[in-house]
């Protein structure tokens, strides 16, 4: 079931937006050689609790953090850990959640360790730039479908390939709803878009085959290949007058 949002709630889900928004800043800004994922972690949790609010993922579906930190070949879902320590080249996807007052913010980033290869460099713009495509298609009267097609035609293009067993949500009192949002499909197909629906649009792209594989821990999803894959997402509204993101720092 698809749960159209009020004003009242969108305001809210947009001030639940901006603190998972400024807690994935906080966390960009924390990547750097030497520190480790838990490190990144701890600073998150205290960041989303001194808001007054609740980081989505810690203990959703028994996941043990705030954040899910995945580097280089791992798509999405890494748990922070004290062992893991960034190294310079390393691109590091970090996913976040913040609820406040019932609802909730969800969003992600690829970040560069230090200096990072040219093709690393490559991926990361490109999947970033795939989301902006991706948002662009989320207005009244399109379908989940034309979000899908934009994300996928703009990575193919540079022949990057779209994970297929992972898509993005709706998003609000919960942090996962329906529908679906893959980041593949047909123009013109699927749930038809309307003002007040609530979307996680988060493409994950993969530098070689769009297939992935998850660990013995259950949660830590990388590619199949072994190579280099990234992560972004905002969690939007639709408006009559088009998209409106809402997992903004201001
Ligand atoms: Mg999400």
């Amino acid at each position: 079931m698809i749960v159209l949002k009020t004003s009242r709630e969108l305001s809210k889900m947009r001030e639940a937006g901006r603190i998972s928004s400024r807690a994935l800043r906080l966390a960009g800004e924390a990547v750097e050689p030497g520190i480790t994922t838990w490190e990144i972690d701890c600073l998150v949790r205290k960041y989303i609790e001194s808001q007054g609010a609740t980081p989505s993922f810690l203990g959703y579906g028994g996941f043990p953090a705030s954040a899910c930190i995945s580097v280089n070949h791992e798509v999405i879902h890494g748990i922070p850990s004290k062992k893991h320590v960034l190294k310079t080249g390393d691109i590091v996807s970090i996913d976040i959640g913040a609820c406040l007052e019932g609802y909730h913010g969800d969003n992600a980033w690829t970040f560069p360790c230090g200096e990072i290869s040219k093709e690393a460099r490559a991926l990361l713009d490109a999947t970033k730039e795939s989301l902006f495509e991706g948002i662009k298609m989320a207005k009244p009267g399109n379908r989940i479908g034309d979000i899908g097609n934009a994300v996928q035609r703009y990575v193919e293009a540079r022949n990057y390939s779209v994970v297929r067993d992972f898509v993005g949500h709706g998003v609000g009192a919960k942090l996962h709803e329906d529908p679906s949002v893959p980041n593949f499909g047909t123009p013109a197909r699927g749930v038809r878009l309307l003002p007040g629906m609530t979307l996680a649009i988060e493409p994950m792209i993969n530098a070689g085959t769009h297939q992935v594989r998850v660990l013995e821990d259950q949660w830590t999803t990388v590619t199949a290949d072994g190579a280099l894959s990234a992560h972004f997402e905002h969690s939007i509204a639709i408006t009559p007058d088009g998209p409106q993101i809402l997992t903004l720092p201001d």
